[in-house]
């Protein structure tokens, strides 16, 4: 409605003040004044066969006339226009207005916790597009909610079994049912080791999911890296009879990464590959370069990953055979998903490939060149 006042205002306040001047340049070489005396005026020849002379009278009638004409076109144009002009905005307007009363509706329902809200996007628009945006921003919202849901679900399960243990214990040394034995203080101290673990790993796992962990990218030599791994890792190699080889190709460029957050991966992926592969075994780590980044791959000749496994394993608490991975002393299942988030967060990928239960398994993953 704005709009239209404003429009007409406009029409009729710019055509007024310009109606004057543009009769007299459209009409004004069509009239010729009667001046008395000037007889040559009166010669129809020179000024033109469409000349119409009157006197200045009769040229002030004309002139009124011509802006009566011209008000009334003006009056049924701008009518019909404003009509048109109406329906189209109104169109407009509901076509804009009920896709945003949509939005907000969804809007809040999702703020009171309904997130499988969505709306319904038509066509191509600026409008589609923010209802796409908004569709997509909900399903994160549903995945989020769904993540922390699952969390809590987690750590409440993950807290409960150890506790569980240690109070079992409690109970049978109080009453008397379990010997105050050495051993009996042993298993509740790993109950309770595994229980400050736990604490840990969920405090390392929340850094790294909220992106809070801060590289300092530098050059790295990964002959260091490995060496630095083979040696923290060696005495438990050798105790469990497992061999541990290192291979690097020749002419490796310098790394850009943390080396401190680097070793922390590859002593996970080290320390899983000695876990999952029996005694008599053997892991092997190398490194080639791939394009404009590193491979570095550690394989074992272990128990191998199913392939429903392969696709938890990098899960938060996935196990894939969590009474064995408990017994040999194994995490709590965050370890992959820590080291994942720690590579991606240098720019490269790590996934694992196994040819099936027995077959071994290897761990793979890429990091820039410096
Ligand atoms: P955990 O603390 O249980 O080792 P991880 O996140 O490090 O947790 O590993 C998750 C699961 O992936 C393990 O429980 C195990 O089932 C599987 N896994 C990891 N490394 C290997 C490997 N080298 N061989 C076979 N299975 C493995």
């Amino acid at each position: 409605m704005i709009v239209l006042f404003l429009g007409g205002l406009a029409l009729t306040v710019v055509s007024g003040l310009t109606l004057r001047g543009a009769f007299n340049r459209h009409m004004g070489p069509m009239i010729a004044a009667v001046v008395p005396g000037r007889s040559d005026m009166m010669d129809g020849g020179r000024m033109g066969p469409h000349v119409v002379i009157v006197d200045a009278a009769d040229q002030d009638i004309l002139f009124r006339n011509y802006r009566a004409g011209f008000l009334e076109a003006l009056f049924w144009g701008g009518g019909v226009a404003s009509l048109m002009a109406l329906v189209a905005s109104i169109l407009l307007s509901r076509r804009i207005v009920s896709p945003i009363r949509d939005l907000s509706l969804a809007s809040q329902r999702i703020a009171a916790g309904k997130y499988d809200e969505r709306v319904q996007v038509q066509g191509e628009d600026e409008l589609a597009d923010l209802g796409n945006h908004f569709n997509q921003m909900a399903s994160r919202l549903q995945q989020v909610e769904g993540m922390r849901q699952q969390l809590i679900g987690d750590v409440s399960h993950e807290l409960r079994t150890p506790l569980t243990s240690i109070k079992g214990y409690m109970d049978g040394l109080m009453d008397g049912v379990v010997p105050a034995s050495p051993e009996t203080y042993m298993q509740i101290y790993q109950e309770a080791d595994r229980l400050s673990r736990l604490v840990d790993d969920l405090q390392e796992l929340s850094r790294v999911e909220a992106g809070a962990v801060r590289l300092e990218l530098r050059p790295v030599n990964l002959v260091d890296v490995f060496s630095s791994v083979a040696k923290r890792l060696k005495p438990q190699y050798d105790s469990k009879n497992v061999q541990l080889e290192t291979s690097i190709a020749d002419g490796l460029p310098l790394l850009r990464a943390d080396l401190d957050r680097l070793i922390q991966v590859l002593t996970n992926l080290v320390g899983n590959a000695l876990q999952y592969t029996p005694s008599g075994g053997r892991v092997t780590l190398s490194a080639v370069r791939r394009g404009g980044e590193v491979l570095v791959t550690v394989s074992d000749t272990g128990i191998g990953i199913s392939k429903d496994d392969l696709a938890h394993i990098f899960d938060r608490f996935y196990r894939a055979d969590k009474s064995r991975s408990r017994q040999q002393g194994g995490g709590s299942g965050v370890g992959l998903t820590i080291a994942r988030h720690l590579v991606q967060a240098h720019g490269g990928r790590l996934w694992a490939e196994s040819n099936g239960p027995g077959q071994g398994s290897a761990f793979l993953f890429t990091l820039p060149i410096h």
